[in-house]
């Protein structure tokens, strides 16, 4: 029996016969690190997202951290953003020196509470940095008003929204700056990579050149008839730049996006109708608002714990006897060993986000999951909680 008759992986990678044949193409060419295949790329992208420009980088976090550096925020500086998302969204803030401030987030959706975020502005803040949790867009409007009255930035961590919609437009067109992943598990995968949308001509250059060892050759054109040798370093870069072995995935997965992101929506669905009428389930994301689309990028189911005489942790153990691979999004980062003693978060600060934390299992989503995958997903669930239900 092969693995995936035996069990219904967490999350299976959406490679075929054409991204092969991108690659190989790439590999022939003789040129596999930035060039034609990335200008393609964040072009197609740019295209995609709306956004104004788009700079590819060799990962979500890279793209972040550039973003952050690039508007100069450093020691001294605040960036507010939420505890339950991948450390990566710290990590950014963490490398140029920032100080990360965690608001917690709504119960409803996972995202940013604008009540909270509201609450931790003062006069060291200089960027918010919300995340969109599972995909499921922040209220961006909220946010950027907000920004606007403090004059701060905003950078989403959009690495799990790449599709996903607000009032009409896509994620990558609403904000000062928007980061996206295409990291093995995403929506979108070039093994790994990221890539930077946003609004500002000038700082979009400053973000490419900083992607690249800082490297300028605009000094070049004044000595434009002598070669294409001539470069200068005028700052401190890094090497985030994307290969076009990356582009090259990435362009054939960004065609594939809305097909599969519409198949996520219908295996979705089929969760939302079989569970709805578990008396051992909350709801969380069944409904989505109109002014949204959701790119569902993440199944999280919410376990009403209290109806249960098993923890989420021995649900995942039960589902898993039964053949089905879940997931957690996420440990919370005031749960971290280097951040609780960096900044002295403990239990207890972030009462939303470990309320959600202790119920929460990713289920499995993914184009390649038939109908009959979902619903042997569907049924160990069901099975599960009803045989661990207390009266
Ligand atoms: C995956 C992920 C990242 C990191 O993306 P990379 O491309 O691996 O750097 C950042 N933020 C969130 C919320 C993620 O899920």
């Amino acid at each position: 029996m092969s693995l995936k008759e035996q069990r219904i992986a967490f999350h299976e990678p959406q490679f075929s016969k054409e991204e092969e044949k991108e690659l190989l193409e790439v590999l022939r060419s003789g040129w596999v690190t930035s060039g034609p295949k990335v200008s393609d790329f964040e072009s197609s992208f740019k295209d995609f997202t709306k956004g104004l420009h788009a700079v590819a980088f060799n990962s979500c976090t890279a793209s972040m951290h550039v973003a952050l550096a690039s508007w100069g925020i450093g020691p001294g500086d605040e960036v507010v953003t939420t505890p339950l998302t991948f450390c990566a969204t710290i990590e950014a803030i963490e490398y140029v020196g920032a100080t990360p401030v965690l608001a917690d987030i709504d119960c409803n959706d996972g995202n940013l509470s604008i009540d909270e975020v509201a609450m931790c502005i003062n006069p060291r803040t200089r960027v918010l940095l919300p995340v969109h949790y599972s995909g499921f867009p922040c209220e961006l409007q909220e946010i950027n008003i907000l920004a606007q009255e403090h004059d701060l930035k905003v950078l989403e961590d959009a690495a799990l929204a790449v599709g996903s919609m607000y009032y009409n437009k896509p994620i990558g067109s609403h904000s000062d700056a928007v980061a996206f992943s295409f990291y093995a598990t995403k929506n979108i995968s070039t093994g790994e990579g990221g890539m930077l949308t946003c609004k500002d001509k000038e700082y979009a250059e400053k973000c490419r050149r900083l992607s690249l060892h800082g490297m300028s050759k605009d000094a070049w054109k004044r000595y434009s008839d002598r070669g294409s040798w001539y470069y200068e370093i005028q700052e401190l870069g890094f090497k985030y730049n994307m290969t076009d072995l990356a582009a090259a995935l990435g362009l054939v997965q960004l065609e594939k996006v809305e097909s599969g992101n519409a198949r996520r929506r219908e295996i979705a669905d089929l969760y939302i109708s079989r569970f709805s009428t578990l008396p051992f389930l909350k709801p969380f994301q069944w409904e989505v608002p109109s002014h949204i689309v959701h790119n569902r990028h993440l199944f999280p189911l919410v376990l009403d714990i209290d109806k249960l005489s098993i923890s989420r942790n021995e649900f995942i153990e039960r589902l898993y006897d039964l053949g089905v691979c879940t997931s957690v999004h996420y440990i919370p980062i005031h749960y971290h060993p280097y951040y609780k003693n960096k900044y002295g978060w403990k239990k207890g600060d972030f009462p939303n986000t470990e309320y959600l934390f202790e119920r929460l299992i990713s289920l499995p989503i993914y184009p390649s999951m038939t109908d009959v995958d979902v619903e042997k997903v569907a049924s160990a669930v069901e099975k599960v909680g009803s045989e661990n239900l207390v009266f």
